[in-house]
């Protein structure tokens, strides 16, 4: 709007001085002037204020124009555009100034055509000019009536694509939830589950070892309640590590990742037969990865975790590879056994929560829960082959946008 005051004042001035008509200079003046005004108004936050002096200007310079030039020259059209411009510039909310708008409108196309007006200077304008004004305040009235109705139409559909957007945001937040609850509601059942029965049968094997003389007897309530406190710490720490991962923002570091992986088989070795497996690590010695320690602490100790725990003990000759490669803008960490193995019934459902797929697991069944929900934050993904029997194969992929091989 300031753009088409700005121009149509300029246009005009210079139209009227090449047919050497003076006496609408002052209108121009406004026109050209109050652009500066209403912008800055806008920029200092005023912006009703800024809008409305705008419109205001060029209707009393339209209003004096219908006065000085005959009826001829059409200035009675640009009243038209004045009454949508309002709508569209002054938003709904404040529609009762849109109305006063429109009524001011009309109270000053009614003073300027039917008001008894006398203007202190000659007005002759000659017939060319007024053949010229005449096309010109069409244009400019036709011209200003489309373009706000296409800024009306513009304004409509951007709000309806934003509403779309929000209504995609709120499905998605919405699955999102009820994901959250129906996990929450596994979660407090498993939790009073898996945390009352080592209770309950320490609660038994304290209440055996009461009555028991035999030290042969009372040392393997010993070592049984040992295991299950044991297991109940597991179980604590894994809970830990699951609310860690979920709320802890995630942070950047190097991560020198060769021997980040010894470092994590090294705290696995005291697991039940680990020291009868040959671990074949397959990772460049220099390759540093820049992503969040904390996550694949957690990725790595599972993965390798499980693949000691579900090893098939009857194998000769056991084995886990790791393999860690950056390709482009991925890092991609393989663990490979061949152990136990999973069967296909259960390989859709390990990534779940409380999921255990074998009853040889004295797990929690959170482990790959947690591994998949930390590569997720993480922006990658996890996938899984695997043949019963035979072993497993477990394939970490996740975009990395500074990682580099030093
Ligand atoms: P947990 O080990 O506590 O049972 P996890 O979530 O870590 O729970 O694993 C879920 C299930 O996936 C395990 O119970 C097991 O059946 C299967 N599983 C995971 N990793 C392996 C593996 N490397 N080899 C065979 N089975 C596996």
């Amino acid at each position: 709007m300031c753009f088409l005051s700005l121009t149509v004042g300029i246009f005009y001035a210079a139209i009227d001085l090449l047919n050497s008509v003076h006496y609408a200079l002052p209108i121009y003046a406004i026109l050209i002037s109050t652009p500066f005004c209403s912008l800055w108004l806008l920029k200092s936050s005023h912006i009703v204020t800024g809008k409305m002096i705008l419109l205001l200007a060029a209707l009393a310079a339209t209003f004096f124009a219908s006065v000085s030039d005959p009826f001829e020259a059409g200035v009675f059209m640009i009243y038209v555009p004045f009454s949508i411009t309002s709508f569209a510039l002054v938003g709904f909310e404040k529609r009762w100034i849109n109305f006063s708008f429109c009524c001011l409108v009309g109270f000053t196309f009614y003073l300027a055509y039917f008001g008894n007006f006398r203007l202190p200077y000659e007005q002759n304008p000659p017939a060319h000019y007024l053949a010229i004004s005449l096309i010109f305040n069409f244009i400019i009235a036709v011209g200003s009536s489309i373009l706000m109705v296409y800024f009306l139409i513009e304004l409509n559909a951007e709000s309806e694509t934003e509403l779309r957007e929000k209504e995609k945001d709120l499905l998605v937040k919405n699955s999102a939830l009820e994901k959250l609850n129906q996990e929450l509601d596994r979660f407090v059942y498993s939790v009073s589950h898996d945390l009352r029965s080592p209770l309950s049968s320490i609660l038994g094997l304290t209440n055996l070892a009461k009555f028991e003389n035999d030290t042969h007897e009372l040392k393997k309530y010993m070592n049984m309640i040992q295991e299950r406190v044991k297991a109940q710490d597991e179980f604590i720490k894994e809970i830990i590590e699951y609310s860690r991962n979920v709320r802890v923002e995630l942070k950047s570091e190097e991560i020198p990742f060769h021997a980040f992986v010894f470092q994590h088989i090294e705290g696995l070795r005291y697991l039940e037969g680990a020291n009868n497996i040959n671990f074949e690590i397959d990772v460049h010695e220099r390759l540093i990865l820049q992503s969040d320690k904390a996550r694949w602490k957690t990725i790595l100790s599972n993965l390798i975790g499980n693949a000691i725990k579900y090893h098939d003990h009857r194998k000769e000759k056991r084995y886990i590879k790791i393999n860690a490669t950056l390709t482009g803008s991925f890092f991609t960490v393989a663990i490979e056994d061949n152990g136990s193995g999973i069967p296909e019934e259960h390989k859709d459902k390990i990534f779940d929560m409380f999921y255990r797929g074998t009853d040889a697991s004295t797990g929690s069944g959170l482990g790959l829960y947690i591994t998949s929900e930390a590569v997720k934050q993480l922006n990658g993904s996890i996938q899984v082959n695997s043949e019963y029997g035979k072993g497993s194969y477990f394939i970490v992929k996740v975009p990395v946008l500074n990682s580099a091989k030093t």
